[in-house]
């Protein structure tokens, strides 16, 4: 059978080939990225997911075998190839290995769907319909190395800081906050939904006892939305911590994000080079500027908005530019959010709820629960859902719910930041909005 390994291993990456290792053997493996024949010289560039190297083949010093295979490969195609690393100025490493013998693994078909060698740009759509060519783009995998490093740093310092990790269940019988953004779903004789959040389930944790937690999982929302920055399914990084309040869940967040910031800066200097893109990291805690402040903010700016209203796409724009960088948003009207946040003691108008913003992208909002079962039911009653439909949730709060806090982050927002990146598409492998489910 042709393409095995067999007893072939790679050696080194791309990435590790520097005059360093000039006069020894090397075995490389991955995908022909250019090859460039002039008769009596060919060279043969390969790509890892580490970056590229030079192979050399002068038809004086390399196998006439050797020679005809390379000669056959086809672009994107999968090799491995044995040679000798030696030092060359004008390869792109200092270095380039002259091939001893190569191993087709598998030859790719002809033509490309798309070029990842970007020679013919293509639209969005057209990358999306080939992804897994699309991502062999340094500049396309770089957003997901990054992106890695995001949940890495995330995991590390939410289990430092004595979070547990949670999974809860993304089939669901009803609506977490009673909207109309669900999926409905055929589940066995009933009808079902899929989940938009974990809010209910990470809280009815605080009244189990796990003190802190995190998911990081996916959400579903029907919206209809055709938007740069929503998506129809799309990862949510949940907090929620007992005994604490907004202003402490705040600074779990504001630490969070100045971590991430640290530690993308830091192991993916190469990622941000790639993509053109420089982090500031904010020094100490974001700043803050309450709803009331924001809506004379943004009429200042000539953005007609009322006190009451949610912002608008135009009024985030207009705070954005204000503001500019991270900020929190706070103390909003208690009517635009759900019922489940805690209304200020002496001003029930407003809630003790919170928006992350980062220029006129929102990242995440949280708040101060309502742990009390009264006033839960009462504010359920008040936005017209019933009572009914919440029976197990509200349980949990009868038998002893401790105040609680906490938040949620749109991870493929996060990464935008990180990036750069103007469209939460380029932060997903395989988006899926209102007009693609495939792949
Ligand atoms: P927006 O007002 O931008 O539509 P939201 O207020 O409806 O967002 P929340 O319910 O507060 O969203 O969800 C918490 C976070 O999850 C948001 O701040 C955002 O980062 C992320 N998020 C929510 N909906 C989506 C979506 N459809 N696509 C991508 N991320 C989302
Ligand atoms: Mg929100």
């Amino acid at each position: 059978m042709q393409g095995l390994l067999n007893d072939w291993r790679r050696t080194h990456y791309a990435n590790q080939h520097n005059p360093e290792i000039a006069g020894s053997d090397v075995t490389i493996m991955g995908w022909v990225h250019e090859i460039r024949d002039f008769g009596g010289i060919m060279f043969v560039i390969i790509r890892d997911v580490t970056g590229r190297v030079q192979v050399t083949a002068p038809s004086k010093k390399v196998d006439e075998d050797v020679l005809k295979q390379l000669r056959d490969l086809r672009k994107e195609s999968v090799v491995a190839i044995k040679g000798a690393v030696q030092e060359s100025a004008k390869a792109p490493n200092g270095v380039e290995i002259i091939p001893k013998e190569v191993k087709v693994l598998n030859m790719a078909d002809q033509p490309l769907p798309m070029d990842p060698t970007e020679k013919v740009k293509a639209g969005i759509d057209t990358r999306l319909d080939s992804r897994f060519l699309d991502i062999r783009k340094e500049n396309v995998s770089a957003i997901f190395k990054i992106k890695g490093q995001m949940f890495h740093t995330i995991r590390d310092f939410f289990y430092d800081n004595g979070f547990y990790e949670i999974n809860t269940p993304k089939l669901v019988a009803s609506a977490t906050e009673g909207g109309t953004e669900l999926f409905p779903i055929a589940y066995f004789e009933k009808e079902a939904f899929l989940g938009q959040s974990p809010q209910l389930y990470k809280q009815m944790m605080m009244g189990a006892g796990m003190d802190k937690v995190f998911e990081i999982g996916q959400i579903f929302r029907a919206e209809e939305h055709d938007t740069l920055r929503h998506l129809n399914e799309a990862v949510s990084i949940d907090a929620e911590a007992s005994f604490a309040d907004d202003e402490d869940v705040m600074k779990i967040l504001n630490d969070m994000i100045i971590q991430v910031l640290n530690d993308v800066n830091e192991n993916c200097a190469n990622e941000l080079e790639i993509l053109g893109h420089e982090l500031e990291v904010p020094s100490g805690d974001f700043p803050v500027v309450t709803y009331d402040d924001a809506v004379d903010i943004v009429n200042m700016a000539g953005v007609e908005m009322q006190w009451g209203e949610d912002l608008s796409r135009e009024a985030e724009k207009a705070l954005g530019e204000e503001m500019g960088g991270f900020y929190f948003l706070t103390k909003w009207p208690a009517e635009i959010k759900p019922f489940y946040v805690m209304p200020f003691e002496d001003d029930e108008k407003y809630a003790h709820a919170f928006d992350l913003m980062y220029n006129n992208l929102e990242l995440s909002s949280g708040a101060t629960r309502v742990h009390q079962y009264n006033l839960l039911v009462k504010q359920i009653e008040e936005k017209g859902l019933n009572p009914d439909g919440f029976g197990s949730y509200l349980t949990a709060f009868k038998y002893g719910m401790p105040p609680h806090a906490g938040w949620g982050v749109g991870a493929d927002r996060l990464t935008m930041v990180l990036t750069g990146s103007q469209n939460i598409r380029e932060c997903v492998l395989f988006p899926r909005d209102r007009h693609r489910l495939t792949p």
